[in-house]
């Protein structure tokens, strides 16, 4: 049977337990999640530096062959039909995120009509944790590690 791959795209600046906790949900639905991260037009300007980001990820995941992580700056429909990845990974944590991920995914099933977005709605813990405010947290020196699954060097 196919190999199930799902692709797990975000620009993970930073890379959060929320995320960690969808991969590894995504684990049970599928033989193989790429992490995978990108460059998108509204958010040019990093601000945890992105080969920092894919060592901090890959440590994460060191023990679990099924997970992979890898960097891209393409169109995720074009990158997932390259990689052989029919399904694309997405969490929800509100209506916010609702709204957007709505209208990326019609794009996306336009641009690649094989492709299937599955969405998984938050664990509750995780709900309220987003990479903007870890960023701001981190930025006027606040400690932020609860909220990540590895240590900042
Ligand atoms: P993007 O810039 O593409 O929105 P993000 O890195 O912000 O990328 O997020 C990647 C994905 O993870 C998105 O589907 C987003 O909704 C989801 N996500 C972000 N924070 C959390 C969280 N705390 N819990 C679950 N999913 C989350």
């Amino acid at each position: 049977m196919e190999k199930r791959i799902a692709l797990f795209p975000g620009s993970f600046d930073p890379f959060t337990r929320g995320h960690y906790d969808i991969v590894m949900r995504g684990l049970k639905l599928f033989d193989e999640v790429i992490v995978a991260i990108g460059y998108n037009s509204k958010k040019q300007n990093r601000y945890f530096p992105i080969e920092h980001m894919l060592q901090s990820i890959e440590s994460c995941f060191e023990g679990e062959a099924r997970v992979r992580v890898i960097t891209y700056s393409e169109l995720t429909a074009g990158l997932a039909q390259r990689i052989g990845a029919r399904y694309l990974l997405r969490g929800l944590r509100n209506t916010t995120d609702f709204e957007y991920e709505n209208s990326v995914s019609q794009v996306n099933r336009h641009l690649y009509p094989d492709l299937e977005t599955v969405f998984l709605i938050t664990s509750p813990a995780y709900a309220a944790i987003s990479s903007t405010i870890i960023r701001e947290v981190h930025k006027y020196g606040g400690d932020v590690s609860e909220f990540l699954p590895y240590t900042l060097e």
